[in-house]
């Protein structure tokens, strides 16, 4: 039988010890990590940027098809993906966990051990967090520290008329993985038994379940000089995150739905279950991409890079949030994406 320690054997500072006996620190700005009531950091002249981000059980993840290693990676993920959309490099991390005595610490061992992969992935040291009880389910929140040389970092408000809109990778893939696996789920819960029919899914189960941050993107702005006019990172679906840079920079735009990129097999996917691949790319979220703005002059540089697509271009705010249809129809871009699931 898997064997199960009860954290109780631990205690909580025997836990935490545990948890953070092999934490490795790379970073000469981390001067004081754990151990302490709190942490030292200095950046050396560079500015800071913080975020945090929480993950409930239930609201945010189902440990039912969530492997923890997957969510321990994931956790740290989203984080460090709001730190490269502001086109910063995350260098610490800190993470607060609350869970209730159905965990065992080899439980949050596997959690742990995905935190660990995701803290060398993006070369970011853990240097805190807080542990405590919860009445029922697991609740994650992590905080990640980036930094970024005076004046470097981007907001969502700087986009102008007449910059090319872009984004990186390909997008739907996180929500149709989501769908799939919520399927399943369902399917095994009604027939008890029926093992899950996964096959061939890969792709966009690995979209939801181990998504990875836009590290690369940003390195390939630093080496080719390119500085994006606005940025934003795609948590809720390609449509909200345009709304913002639009409202944020009083601009409208134009966003063509052939240009939008989408992975073969998202698409294929997205054909069986009779949804549209669009309207998953706009309105689905989690795809943890990252959406832009340049100005035009920078476009010789920006198609250096293959994984990155121009979808469109900002125009004045009075022009409106627009999609153009493969059809050539005009539609106003909602938080919902357009026409969203009931086309
Ligand atoms: P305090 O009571 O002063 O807040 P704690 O006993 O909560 O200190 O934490 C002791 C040390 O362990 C601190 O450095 C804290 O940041 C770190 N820590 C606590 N929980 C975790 C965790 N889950 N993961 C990583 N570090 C943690
Ligand atoms: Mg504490």
């Amino acid at each position: 039988m898997e064997q199960r320690t009860e954290i109780s054997t631990l205690g909580e500072f025997g836990l935490i010890e545990h948890l953070t006996k092999n934490n490795e620190i790379k970073h000469a700005s981390t001067i004081y990590s754990i151990g302490d009531d709190a942490a030292i950091i200095d950046h050396f002249g560079k500015q800071t940027v913080i975020t945090t981000d929480m993950l409930i059980e239930g609201i945010h993840f189902d440990l039912m098809y969530t492997p923890l290693k997957h969510l321990g990676y994931k956790s740290v993920v989203v984080n460090v993906s709001d730190i490269y959309a502001m086109n910063a490099t995350p260098v610490q991390i800190t993470i607060a966990i609350a869970f209730s005595n159905r965990f065992s610490v080899e439980a949050l061992d596997e959690f742990y051990e995905g935190v660990y992969s995701a803290c060398e992935k993006y070369n970011v040291d853990l240097i805190g967090g807080d542990t405590t009880t919860s009445q029922k389910g697991f609740i994650i929140s992590v905080t990640a520290i980036g930094e970024v040389t005076p004046d470097k970092y981007v907001t969502r408000s700087r986009a102008k008329k007449g910059d090319l809109l872009c984004v990186s990778g390909d997008l739907g893939g996180a929500f149709l993985g989501l769908t799939l696996l919520e399927r399943e789920k369902k399917i095994f819960l009604e027939t008890k038994g029926v093992q899950p029919d996964l096959e061939n899914q890969d792709y966009i189960i690995g979209r939801i379940l181990k998504p990875e941050a836009r590290k690369d993107i940003i390195e390939f702005f630093a080496a080719n000089e390119l500085m994006p006019t606005s940025m934003i990172d795609v948590s809720d679906g390609l449509s909200s995150e345009v709304l913002h840079i639009c409202k944020q920079s009083k601009v409208g735009c134009i966003l063509y739905e052939e240009k939008i990129p989408v992975n073969d097999l998202t698409r294929q996917f997205a054909y069986k279950l009779e949804l549209d691949p669009t309207a998953c790319a706009l309105s689905g979220g989690e795809d943890y991409e990252l959406v832009f703005t340049i100005a035009q002059s920078d476009y010789t540089k920006m198609v250096l890079n293959e994984q990155l697509s121009v979808i469109g271009y900002i125009t004045d705010r009075e022009e409106g949030t627009n999609l153009i249809t493969k059809g050539g129809n005009k539609y106003q871009l909602t938080a919902q994406g357009w026409n969203a699931f009931n086309k």
